[in-house]
């Protein structure tokens, strides 16, 4: 059995979701590539030989790939699809767009968002925003696969030395074409990634109230910054922000859910974070059932005071 991994990277850098999918695609057991595809990305792919357990590196460059642009993308992974019986991808924002159009290039179906290998042709997945977990067995003889990264860890990015090989571009079925972009910069720990997160939700009641309370606390524990979908429809928050069922799904270290109430929705993105902290005026608030640690109390002075004890350390 021979894997093709596809990496989540920005062209200079892996991303930590590459390292996670790199862990399910090894435990279906056989040969890993990873296909690096991207414009300037080599040191991405440098980066993809280290990864422990890639037997092979796959350099594919050209303008098309450079802004994660799925049907060029795409039409790349088909072209080499032939020599693989998996294709494997960490489930982001990228490749939700992407792998259902492999699939269906393919004619085969997607097993999405697996959360453990059972065996190379079963998977575990969750299904009802999580609140149960379907195992599947794929009978296609070639997988088309994406995995939620927030239950693998990271295979380490050191001590592999795979060859890279560049590999040529596939042609661009041409329905799709770059405009521009619009990056939000930001200092701080991006969701996916962080090991720590702080969330405020719609009792957050405006963007001031984030930046005053919300983000003094993240900075002082040097986390993410997170929302419900309530604060983000509201427009306390923006968007990239949201955790949760139709947000990102997280699992850091420690998260810290300030005003939230606990919804199944914002619990099916962070219920599986290490530690998670909560506080919240209402005691029979659902969050409380889910937190290691839970303050009843009025956010705006409690809030204020953690910060600045933390501030003391
Ligand atoms: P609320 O439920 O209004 O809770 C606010 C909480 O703040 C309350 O518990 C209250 O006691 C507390 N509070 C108020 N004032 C204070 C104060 N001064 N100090 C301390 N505590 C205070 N939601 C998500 O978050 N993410 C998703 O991805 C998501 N996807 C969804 C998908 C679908 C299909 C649907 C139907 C819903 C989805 N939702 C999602 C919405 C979800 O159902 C909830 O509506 C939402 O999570 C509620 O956000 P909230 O907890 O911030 O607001």
């Amino acid at each position: 059995m021979t894997t093709l991994l596809i990496a989540e990277h920005d062209n200079a850098q892996l991303k930590d979701a590459t390292n996670k999918a790199m862990t399910a695609a090894a435990a279906l057991g056989g040969e890993v590539h990873v296909l690096v595809a991207g414009q300037g990305c080599k040191a991405a792919a440098d980066a993809a030989a280290k990864l422990q357990g890639a037997a092979k590196v796959l350099l594919a460059e050209a303008p098309a790939y450079e802004h994660d642009l799925a049907e060029p993308l795409a039409a790349l992974i088909v072209s080499l699809a032939g020599s693989y019986d998996a294709i494997v991808a960490p489930a982001t924002s990228r490749f939700k767009n992407v792998m259902p159009r492999v699939a269906a290039l393919l004619d085969v179906m997607q097993v999405s968002e697996i959360i453990k290998v059972v065996a190379p042709d079963t998977f575990e997945r969750p299904i009802y925003a999580g609140n149960a977990i379907q195992t599947v067995k794929s009978k296609d003889a070639k997988k088309v696969i994406t995995v939620r990264t927030s239950t693998f860890q990271a295979t380490p990015g050191e001590g592999g030395s795979a060859a890279v090989e560049t590999v040529a571009a596939a042609e661009d079925p041409g329905l799709s074409s770059f405009v521009g972009e619009e990056v939000a910069k930001s200092d701080r720990p991006e969701l996916s990634s962080a090991k720590i997160i702080v969330s405020g939700g719609r009792a957050m009641q405006s963007r001031e109230n984030f930046t005053k309370y919300i983000e003094p606390l993240a900075d002082k524990l040097g986390a993410g910054v997170g929302a419900s979908r309530a604060a983000v429809d509201a427009g306390y928050a923006p968007n990239d922000w949201q955790v949760g069922q139709t947000g990102k799904v997280v699992a850091p270290e420690l998260y810290v859910a300030i005003g939230i109430s606990g919804a199944i929705q914002h619990l099916a993105g962070m219920k599986d974070s290490k530690v998670i902290v909560a506080i919240n005026k209402d005691e029979d608030a659902p969050i409380f059932q889910v937190a290691d640690y839970g303050l009843v109390a009025d956010l705006y002075q409690a809030v204020p005071e953690l910060t600045e004890e933390l501030g003391k350390l």
